[in-house]
């Protein structure tokens, strides 16, 4: 099953469900007040804890035996490590709660019940574990957004030379722009349309557009362009980034398209419609698997709002999709 930001809080409905049918559990804690082991720390943790008298002791559990103690997780990471199928040892308390490692294992959990997680068993209940926790000396602390890519983004920008806003617009400091691209005038460059052109090796802008993406190896691809023919702000994206894609327009407060061409967009993201079309940059990245968003502003709005509506977007974006965390 893929996995939506729904399905993950019906996920975590489940268990609070558990909780509600008197099994044990510690009130769900928000991410930002839960101790953080990074891995490469977890050998000194049980050191420590072992220096305190605690016992430890490495195994397996079945993912639907342990409980989660953090309140959220972020869909997206749990998606990107069943994509990349990484593992990672999960922290376990004595009476089967997660005090590290809940994204690994949530992405454990959606593949089966039965799966099979790598855990360091802590004999602590999860109460004083966490208090336990909160006193080692390297601990951490997160947010649940500082979670998604593990590599940065590229901005290509002016793609199309009647465009003007997607032109215009900003990358945020550190983030690596390719563009303008066409600063014609006119849709297309030399006459070909550029964003055409990413699958048949025929077009030598194409080409070394790809060539510098490539050399970043980024996490996410954005675009940014204008559409005539629409009324609102859309995006079209991977769907592994579609959550935050939705935040970002959302916050915006801008009007989003509801029709885009004939597809039809959920809060102004369409995900799986007929974009991106053969040829363009997002499906070369998509058939790379590059996360993309191309970001649309309508023209019927006037120019300076597109490029700060741009801006904004673009901004959001990079700060939502890179902020790293283990
Ligand atoms: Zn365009």
């Amino acid at each position: 099953m893929g996995l939506t930001p729904h399905g993950f809080c019906q996920l975590l409905e489940g268990y609070v469900l558990f909780e509600d049918a008197g099994i044990p559990a510690v009130g769900l804690i928000p991410r930002r007040d839960m101790p953080q082991i990074k891995s490469k720390l977890l050998p000194n943790f049980l050191e420590w804890l072992r220096g305190k008298g605690v016992k430890v002791r490495r195994g397996i559990a079945r993912a639907g035996d342990l409980r989660p103690t953090q309140q959220e997780v972020c869909p997206e990471k749990v998606d990107i490590i069943t994509r990349k199928g990484k593992e990672k040892t999960v922290i376990v308390s004595a009476d089967n709660h997660v005090l590290d490692g809940h994204h690994h294992w949530a992405a454990a959990w959606l593949r089966s019940f039965t799966a099979q997680v790598p855990i360091v068993r802590i004999d602590l209940p999860i109460k004083r574990l966490l208090r336990m926790a909160a006193k080692f000396p390297m601990v951490g602390y997160k947010e649940v957004g500082e979670c998604l890519l593990e590599s940065g983004v590229v901005l290509v920008t002016g793609m199309h030379g009647d465009e003007p806003a997607g032109r215009m617009v900003h990358a945020p400091a550190g983030v690596k722009v390719i563009g303008p691209v066409n600063t014609s005038g006119s849709r297309k460059l030399g006459g070909v349309d550029v964003n055409r052109h990413f699958d048949d090796g025929t077009n030598g802008t194409a080409e070394s557009i790809w060539q510098q993406i490539t050399d970043a190896a980024p996490g996410c691809v954005i675009t940014t362009h204008e559409d005539d023919e629409v009324d609102g702000v859309y995006a079209y994206c991977s769907d592994d980034i579609a959550h935050t894609v939705r935040q970002v327009l959302a916050s915006t407060g801008a009007d989003l398209a509801v029709q885009v061409h004939s597809d039809t967009a959920d809060d102004g993201v369409v995900t799986g419609g007929r974009q991106p079309y053969a040829g363009s940059l997002e499906r070369k990245c998509s058939d790379a698997g590059i996360s993309y968003c191309c970001v649309e502003t309508p023209t019927g709005m006037p120019l300076a709002d597109r490029v700060q509506l741009q801006n904004q977007i673009v901004a959001g974006l990079c700060k939502g999709l890179t902020e790293s965390g283990g």
